[in-house]
């Protein structure tokens, strides 16, 4: 299967969602509002883009929920996401929490936490040894 019929597959969920899909080159996939931004070349492999495009259909179009911090914190496919980032490097956006696009800034919130946790966690870690 190409990428195309991936992209007319994955198109036609999203838009059934009451949600645009719009295809870039960086990062891997990142859900504002009613639109699911994604990295074209997540298409290329039909089944990690079933599950990212899954995981962003299940995302709120709020701005933040705890329903959005625990999908990222505990759906996240962050073994793949790093294979996808060693393919195509500048998926490493996705890891970035502020992103300048389309004249617009784009701030992950849900990853400021996580990050937050996890130097929570390291400094704890470090004075109790
Ligand atoms: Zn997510």
């Amino acid at each position: 299967m190409s990428w195309i019929n991936t992209y007319s597959e994955i198109e036609k969920r999203v838009r059934k969602a009451g949600l645009k899909l719009e295809l870039v080159e960086w990062g891997i996939a990142n859900r504002t509002g009613d639109r699911i931004i994604l990295n074209k070349n997540v298409l290329k492999s039909p089944k990690y883009c079933d599950r990212i495009i899954t995981h962003e259909i299940k995302h709120t179009s709020d701005n933040f929920t705890i329903h959005d911090l625990k999908m990222d914190m505990v759906e996240g496919e962050l073994f793949d996401n790093i294979l996808f980032c060693i393919k195509h490097p500048f998926g490493l956006y996705q890891f970035s929490p502020l992103i300048y696009y389309n004249h617009d800034w784009l701030f992950d919130l849900n990853l400021c936490i996580i990050y937050f946790i996890g130097l929570l966690l390291i400094t704890t870690f470090l004075m109790l040894t």
